[in-house]
């Protein structure tokens, strides 16, 4: 039964390391895959494209797809939401964006969150399983899964074991748990290969733009430098909010307020509030922390 190594690859520093250590130790039969978001910075798409050229390699890319899910959501909501909202609901879930991102937003009515992390398994996750590793499996391969989780990042990951056994028989196998960030960059330099160049522009990771886990400080800097994504978001929390019941959703939930509206809690006012050096209304953000960033244990998000 012949192996394949899949190796998921963010664009962020510690996924770029597994691939240079897998490469470097010669692994054959090597799958690199990248999990479309649809939500990166265009920076990101152009570091994948530079991996593939600096290395001479193939990034396979996958993207969820809802279009399914979107029919049947609108079938519900023709049979059991109120009939004044319905119409709104039905046109917000007319066709997908095909943004994975966007679209499981509009999907859900809201958008993922630090309590409601959907997002990685539905747009990493499961498209590289669905669309990668069960292909394999029912081709007869044995699948190990590269994990560039490192224990030093979060506590969740401080008990990980280096190999695992996971579901549908696919190994997990995390080759840099022990790893510093020191010795992620090092193997960076040693095979002359450039960290994204996002972490030189004030990002703690590399991810979703903006990812929900980003720090307040982030989110101030974010916006100095890529007020353009700002604007994005700004216009997805209108899209979302239409298919939403309720017919708000904000990019990030507001803690404690009884009335959520775009104009007092949407994307603009987390900025605004990001500027402040402390106080001010509290947004979900694990703002001021140097707590964890994604609870995956997989490596999915950085
Ligand atoms: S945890 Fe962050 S980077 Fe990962 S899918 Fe969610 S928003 Fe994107």
């Amino acid at each position: 039964m012949a192996f394949q190594n899949v190796i998921s690859i963010s664009g962020g520093k510690d996924s770029t390391a597994m691939l240079l250590l897998a490469l470097e130790r010669g692994t054959p039969s090597l799958l690199p895959v990248f999990a479309d978001t649809g939500h990166e910075h265009p920076q990101t798409y152009e570091y994948i494209t530079y991996l593939e050229q600096a290395l001479g390699i193939e990034i396979r890319r996958v993207k969820a797809d809802f279009t399914n899910d979107f029919e049947r959501k609108r079938n519900f909501i023709a049979n059991n939401w109120p009939d004044d909202l319905k119409e709104r609901g039905m046109k917000a879930l007319e066709k997908t964006t095909g943004i994975p991102f966007l679209d499981l937003a509009i999907l859900k009515g809201r958008f993922p969150s630090t309590k409601a992390k959907f997002c990685t398994g539905e747009l990493k996750s499961l498209p590289i399983q669905q669309q990668v590793e069960l292909p394999l499996l029912r081709d007869g391969h044995r699948v190990i899964s590269w994990q560039g989780v490192r224990k030093e990042e979060s506590l969740a990951r401080r008990n990980l074991p280096h190999s695992q056994l996971l579901d549908l028989g696919i190994i997990a196998y995390r080759p840099i748990l022990e790893w510093t960030v020191e010795e992620v960059f090092a193997l960076h330099r040693k095979h002359r290969i450039e960290p994204n160049p996002l972490y030189s522009q004030g990002m703690s990771r590399v991810g979703c733009m903006p990812c929900i886990n980003a720090r307040k400080g982030e989110m101030a800097e974010i916006s100095n430098r890529f007020p353009e994504v700002i604007e994005r978001m700004a216009e997805w929390e209108q899209i979302v909010s239409q298919g939403s019941k309720r017919g708000c959703a904000t990019f990030w939930p507001a803690r404690g307020a009884s009335e959520v509206t775009l104009e007092r809690h949407g994307i603009h006012s987390v900025v605004d509030w990001s500027r402040t050096s402390r106080g001010g209304r509290q947004f979900d953000l694990i703002a001021s922390t140097e707590g964890p960033l994604c609870s995956s244990v997989y490596g999915l998000c950085e």
